[in-house]
């Protein structure tokens, strides 16, 4: 009788994050059985040849079931109640296999792209009812081949002024809502709000996630009554905030502070780039600020951090290709990230995010999925200056997506 053979496939020449030289990845029924240099095995083999291999992106924060709408709303909306405004008005109109088809489409590029591990924010309310839940659920199934989706279910219009919106949160959460998100700053009571998002989140046990502080007006903010919460509840590890444009209209030291709170409550931020540079600081004639929350530097200080997608095509952000890559980069851009930063931006759409997911089972070590991205670098740094093609991804060990390298047709060949 001969021995069961250790690994079904080797992933040859990986070149991970964490070391200099390339190393091998056997993989045995989908998850990450060895990796060290030249594994001696008669299993199939792929060679990444050399290439940056990463666990895959992960999106904290997007929003399938409104994707893709630019189409049917004919005017610009610059700003934040108005985009609200006008997905309000349409989603009365949306369908199971509307919101199902639009969500596909992002999420197809989103996999093509190298994203893994996505929490999709899901509205709930009496306007939509529970439609566009059952789509992103069906989604979910649909393309668990490529990605691991999360559902994190919220009341975009309001809870506590919005009639039957707490009835429908409360079956969405009995029925595969994975975390709660909220929406304080669209309610009439922000603290009620807050109270009863937490409440639902400890009696399902499950995340929070909220949008939050979105406006360039420090004065006043909902972040010391999420700290409030979070530690009364020790909830800590397990709430993130989205937006906090707020924070990038703090002069140093009382970022530095907001910095302290934040990593002492264990409360996460998601910085969303192309949201809050589209949205925000609309009233300036000129030298407009950015509103852009310093994620890396909010990271440095010992805050969970991610930068995510959000909105794609829509009166939100009419802009979108669900590339984390490129909005990492997008990212560092525009907020000032120097070279040594660079790292720590590549983090934001990786590690940083599936620690403020709690991912238990990411990460390209022995025990976990044999989930993995190449890319065409052979450093962290350059995936994020010159933004790589991402070549192939893998779930599970099964290959996923290939990109073919463009082909130069020059006139001598
Ligand atoms: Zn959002």
């Amino acid at each position: 009788m001969t021995a069961q053979a250790p690994f079904d496939l080797i992933f040859r020449n990986a070149l991970l994050r964490s070391s200099a030289a390339p190393a091998d990845i056997g993989v045995k029924s989908g998850r990450i059985a060895a990796i060290a240099p030249r594994l001696a095995c008669e299993a199939v083999e792929v060679d990444l040849g050399g290439h940056l291999t990463l666990p895959g992106f992960v999106d904290t924060h997007i929003h399938l079931d409104k994707a893709c709408l630019l189409g049917r709303c004919g005017h610009d909306h610059g700003s934040v109640s108005e985009a609200i405004r006008a997905v309000a008005g349409m989603k009365k109109n949306f369908t199971v296999d509307d919101v199902y088809a639009r969500g596909a489409k992002v999420l197809e590029r989103a996999i093509v792209h190298g994203t893994t591990r996505m929490r999709t924010h899901v509205e709930i309310d009496p306007r939509i009812g529970l439609r566009g839940f059952e789509a992103v659920k069906a989604l979910k199934d649909a393309y668990a081949w490529a990605i691991a989706l999360e559902l994190c279910v919220f009341p975009q219009e309001g809870l506590t002024n919005d009639p039957g919106a707490e009835e429908l949160l409360i079956q969405a959460l009995r029925n595969g809502g994975e975390a709660i998100g909220g929406c304080p700053y669209m309610d009439t009571e922000p603290h009620a709000h807050l109270a009863r998002i937490f409440d639902l989140a400890e009696e399902f046990d499950v995340d929070v996630d909220l949008h939050l502080d979105f406006d360039l007006d420090p004065s006043w903010w909902h972040l010391d009554e999420v700290c409030r919460q979070t530690e009364r509840r020790n909830y800590g590890g397990r709430v993130a905030i989205g937006h906090a444009t707020k924070l990038s209209a703090l002069p140093p030291e009382r970022m530095k502070a907001a910095a302290v709170q934040l990593a002492r409550a264990g409360v996460a931020v998601t910085v969303l780039p192309a949201t809050d540079l589209y949205l925000m600081g609309r009233e300036a004639t000129h030298n407009a600020p950015r509103g852009l929350t310093l994620a890396h530097k909010l990271a440095a200080d010992g805050v969970v951090c991610s930068v995510a997608t959000n909105n794609v095509l829509n009166p939100f952000t009419p802009f979108g290709d669900a590339s984390l890559l490129r909005m990492a980069n997008f990212y560092a851009n525009v907020a000032h990230a120097s070279v040594s930063d660079f790292d720590i931006c590549l983090d934001l759409v990786t590690e940083l995010p599936a620690r403020l997911m709690n991912l238990r089972d990411y990460g390209i070590e022995v025990g976990n999925p044999a989930d993995l991205i190449v890319l065409d670098t052979t450093d962290g740094r350059f995936a994020i200056a010159e933004l790589p093609d991402i070549l192939m991804g893998f779930k599970s060990g099964r290959q996923t997506f290939a990109r073919q390298r463009p082909t130069l047709l020059s006139p001598k060949n």
